[in-house]
């Protein structure tokens, strides 16, 4: 089984690093991918480029076997819709082989706003991990209306896609936006995002000089009315 967890990653860190290694272990996956999704060139922010993002992702999987950033979808240009790059990733690994999408319960809670969102059962499962403020759907209502929830993992491998899977991880209060706050009021995230993902954005001297407040990064979540 292959998963994916896609982000903007900006900057990545434990809250995404953690879930994803523990699913990994305990789904037993031969693959982990994160990508990186495009951030549109008119986002008003000079900030942190695609490349940094990239890089920064590297560096926090530093060779960690069975982990690999994938960057198909910077190489895209226009959006990163989360289905383009399943239906490519169909395409690679076949019909058959389970592929699995992995978000947080607050992205979950907004996948079925995401653009052609029903396409996604018929193209993976999605695990969906615990995020603290995060809340699920009721049944039957949200991405809930076209996946089936499934309690154990070894459903997973019973069929390619269409399942939904909720896994408890560790709880991670971190968030990227918390990490660019820290960085912009010269204060030190050390201890929420790995060292080599510090180092490097000391060293490129970003977030220090980000205007959030103008900050309109756009995600899934945001372009849900396109
Ligand atoms: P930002 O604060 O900039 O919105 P973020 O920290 O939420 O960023 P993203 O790159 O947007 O990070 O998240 C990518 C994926 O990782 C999403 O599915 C999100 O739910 C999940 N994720 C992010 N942080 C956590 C966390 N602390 N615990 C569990 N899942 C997380």
């Amino acid at each position: 089984m292959i998963g994916i967890l896609g982000g903007t990653f900006d900057p990545i860190h434990h809250g995404h690093l953690r879930p994803a290694l523990e699913i990994h272990e305990r789904l037993g996956l031969d693959e982990l991918r994160l990508v990186p999704a495009h951030v549109p060139p008119h986002r008003p922010l000079p900030g942190t480029t695609a490349e940094h993002r990239l890089a920064m992702a590297e560096r926090a999987i530093g060779g960690l076997p069975g982990f690999r950033v994938d960057r198909r979808e910077l190489d895209r240009s226009g959006p990163s819709y989360s289905v383009d790059t399943l239906v490519q990733l169909r395409a690679e690994v076949g019909p058959a082989r389970p592929l699995l999408m992995l978000v947080g319960l607050d992205a979950f809670a907004g996948l079925h706003t995401w653009h052609r969102w029903r396409e996604i059962p018929r193209l993976a499962h999605v695990v969906v991990v615990g995020r603290p403020g995060g809340e699920s759907p009721a049944p039957g209502t949200g991405y809930l209306e076209a996946a089936d929830v499934v309690d154990a993992s070894e459903r997973l491998r019973e069929l390619p896609c269409g399942h939904v899977l909720f896994e408890a991880v560790t709880l991670l209060d971190i968030s990227a936006t918390a990490i660019r706050a820290l960085l912009r009021a010269g204060r030190s995230p050390r201890f929420l995002l790995p060292d080599p993902v510090l180092d490097y954005i000391l060293e490129n001297d970003l977030y220090r000089n980000d205007r959030e407040e103008t900050q309109l990064i756009e995600t899934e979540e945001s372009r849900h009315a396109k």
